[in-house]
């Protein structure tokens, strides 16, 4: 392991991120491969007097606090995926992709409330909460972790505690470097996945008809709809490039070979309303196996400056949804790239007694939205239509937020309530006394205050 500085070999490695919209600047970075390398990563942060924080990928760079006198991790743990299928349980490595992770766990039937994209880290993922188009059948990702093992501030490998693991799973970070993950998994035959796309004009028919299948959707359906405004690039279908269009796409699971049809009937009683609405202009949803699930939602493959803003709303009722098409539909200007909502309810909403500090999500809609500078308008058109958006959607504004959507650090953001904060500094003060952690933590998710 060796920790470098800015401008020696190493350090750009250890800082890349997948998010482009903050780069990380810090004063020292590693990348550790083995619980020794992070204990002498510890040493050393101690040594210098520097906090310590930890990344897998970047894909939350911007929602993470701006780091300067640091020592910046990342976690490519060495090892692979372990499943044990008989306790349909999956252990994971630090710095493992979810992609790797679907991949070993469909070789025994069984699938995982994975992200959209198969290169979104397993661990930053989990400990956010992590909203999976299995969410409203299996609830929060981070309900599905079992244990956790990490390098506390003293240099110790624990596998957590009852306390220690209730505050890892969405208590918002800061409590030491984790090395591994064991994960929950369950039967998954088939999904009946894609994305169906029509032109922008038709969206406000389309969006107030989804929104009326989302009153009373079974369970083992989680979709998304959204306004894309693709440019034409190789990569883009030319027919999501001549102007912008409403997306829906999701998942709609069935367990077992036998529960196919059903799925299928519960995803046209979604499609085929919006079908006669108007003919889409790209329509890919078909059944598959879970592996393809990870290719629904058109994620970019590779590092990306997104400028983007998050919320979790109450029911819009006819009157949100038209406030929201205002200022991201056709004919509104929107230089977002992807805006729009995504379904929650179901098991996102149910409290899980045995989950973690966040275990559910009291909202209906997670709203997401963002513009990529160059491709979709220019920075300061993006900017400038956060603000506009939210202001649009206040009214159904929940006050709290996602902790894996949230898109920068300086935007407001909870998803604790202060009671469940004090629990989890508890736990803090236990494992990090002296706050070397303490940058890491997200704003709202402790009442310490930050070194820096
Ligand atoms: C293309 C794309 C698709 C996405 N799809 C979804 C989705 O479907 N659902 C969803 O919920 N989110 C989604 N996200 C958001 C994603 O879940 C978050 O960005 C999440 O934080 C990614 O985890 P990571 O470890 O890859 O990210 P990182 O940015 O590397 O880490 C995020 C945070 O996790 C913590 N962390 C990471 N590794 C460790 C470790 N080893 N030890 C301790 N703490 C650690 C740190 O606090 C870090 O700041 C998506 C993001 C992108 C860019």
């Amino acid at each position: 392991m060796r920790v470098a500085r800015p401008g020696e070999p190493g350090y750009d490695a250890a800082t890349a991120v997948f998010s482009l919209a903050a780069i990380p600047e810090p004063a020292a970075a590693a990348v550790v491969r083995t619980v020794e390398e992070v204990r002498q990563a510890i040493r050393f942060a101690r040594r210098e007097g520097l906090p310590v924080r930890v990344h897998t990928t970047g894909h939350s760079a911007p929602a993470a606090r701006p780091m300067r006198e640091a020592l910046l991790l990342r976690t490519e743990m060495t090892g692979t995926v372990e499943i044990d299928s008989d306790r349909r349980v999956a252990r994971v490595p630090a710095g493992t992709r979810w992609g790797a992770v679907v991949k070993a766990a469909a070789e025994h039937g069984l699938s995982v409330a994975h992200g959209s994209s198969p290169t979104v880290g397993v661990v930053g993922y989990l400990l956010g909460g992590g909203l999976s188009f299995y969410g409203r059948h299996v609830g929060l990702a981070a309900n599905s972790v079992r244990a956790v093992e990490l390098v506390t501030a003293d240099g110790e490998l624990r596998r957590a505690d009852a306390d220690l693991l209730w505050a890892l799973r969405g208590g918002g970070g800061g409590f030491g470097v984790v090395t591994a993950v064991e994960v929950g998994l369950f039967p998954v035959a088939q999904v009946v996945t894609g994305a169906a796309c029509w032109p922008a004009r038709h969206a406000p028919e389309l969006l107030r008809a989804w929104r009326a299948w989302t009153l009373d959707a079974p369970d083992e359906a989680t979709t998304t709809v959204r306004i894309l405004n693709l440019p034409d690039l190789p990569d883009v279908p030319p027919m999501l490039s001549a102007g912008p269009v409403l997306c829906v796409d999701g998942a709609v699971l069935a367990g077992t070979d036998d529960d196919v049809p059903t799925a299928l009937a519960q995803a046209d009683d979604l499609l085929g309303p919006l079908r006669d609405i108007a003919e889409p202009v790209l329509d890919t949803w078909q059944t598959t196996a879970p592996a393809g699930l990870l290719d629904t939602h058109m994620d970019p493959s590779d590092p990306v400056e997104v400028i983007g803003d998050h919320l979790l709303l109450d029911e819009l009722g006819d009157a949100g949804i038209e406030a929201l098409l205002k200022v991201i539909g056709a004919g509104s200007g929107s230089p977002l790239i992807a805006a729009g909502l995504r379904q929650l309810g179901g098991a996102y909403g149910r409290p899980d007694p045995s989950g973690g500090a966040l275990n559910a999500l009291n909202a209906r809609y997670a709203y997401s939205g963002g513009g990529v500078p160059g491709l979709s308008g220019t920075r300061e058109q993006i900017i400038g239509r956060l603000p506009v958006v939210r202001a649009a959607l206040a009214p159904w504004d929940t006050g709290r937020t996602a902790p894996t959507f949230v898109e920068r650090f300086d935007q407001p953001q909870g998803h604790l309530d202060a009671a469940t904060v004090t629990a989890v500094d508890a736990v803090r003060a236990r494992v990090d006394p002296d706050g070397l952690f303490r940058d890491d933590i997200m704003p709202g998710a402790t009442h310490r205050t930050a070194s820096s």
